[in-house]
């Protein structure tokens, strides 16, 4: 195997961080202060759709549902503010980027999302001080998997994505597919699904962000 540079990108959303976990919290927290049924939590989960749901669609249908008062704007803007200091990292995650930069490895984050959201997620969680650098899409108008971004994060590393180095996330489109395109080598967080076919498949089926840092530090030796 050819030598890679020390080049590690990380998506956030459910690969470092634990955004459904997250939302759930946020949910519930609804719940209580619009005083509904804690099990209507796990309604606004499902409609969430593991947040690929436009937010003003879901926002619509929670003020439908629970005859709400407040606009869909007032509504989303206070989520904005809160959901995300409610995300905590995924088990593990933290200590494995450590692990990765006390050997030698630059570690960036690529990410999909709002900027002030992004933002307050990789810093409320503890992801900012284990990171080396962040490209987050609204913030640079480009999203994965166009690589560019990819581009952006690894330049933020002090790099760039002529080397190789490795990409892991739980999207198979935007992070797998957008790292092989960018000639990275890559590790896909499975949470629990099975990889659909054999195209495109990646280098490695992880079950989390610090099994995927085990594999990486195992293949290139420090
Ligand atoms: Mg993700």
């Amino acid at each position: 195997m050819s030598r890679l540079q020390r080049l590690a990108l990380f998506d956030l959303d459910n690969t470092l961080v634990d955004r459904v976990s997250g939302f759930r919290l946020w949910a519930l927290e609804f719940c209580r202060t619009h005083g509904l049924e804690p099990a209507e939590a796990e309604w606004m989960v499902e409609a969430d759709g593991d947040g690929l749901v436009p937010k003003e669609t879901f926002f619509a249908q929670v003020r439908e549902r629970f005859s709400l008062a407040d606009s869909v704007e007032e509504l989303w803007a206070r989520y904005r503010r809160r959901h995300s200091a409610l995300i905590p990292a995924c088990r593990g995650a933290l200590a494995g980027l450590a692990q990765l930069r006390h050997a030698g490895w630059k570690v960036g984050l690529v990410t999909n999302g709002f900027a002030d959201v992004q933002l307050r997620t990789i810093i409320s969680s503890g992801v900012a001080e284990h990171v080396d650098g962040w490209a987050i899409s609204e913030a640079e108008g480009v999203r994965k998997p166009e690589r560019q971004l990819f581009e952006i994060a690894a330049e933020r590393c002090g790099m760039t994505l002529a080397a190789g180095g490795w990409m892991v996330g739980d999207s198979r489109v935007a992070d797998i597919g957008g790292g092989q395109a960018a000639g990275l080598r890559t590790a896909w967080i499975d949470r629990g699904r099975l990889w659909p076919d054999e195209v495109g498949k990646p280098d490695h089926i992880v079950a989390d962000a610090a099994e995927a840092v085990a594999l990486i530090l195992a293949q290139l030796p420090a």
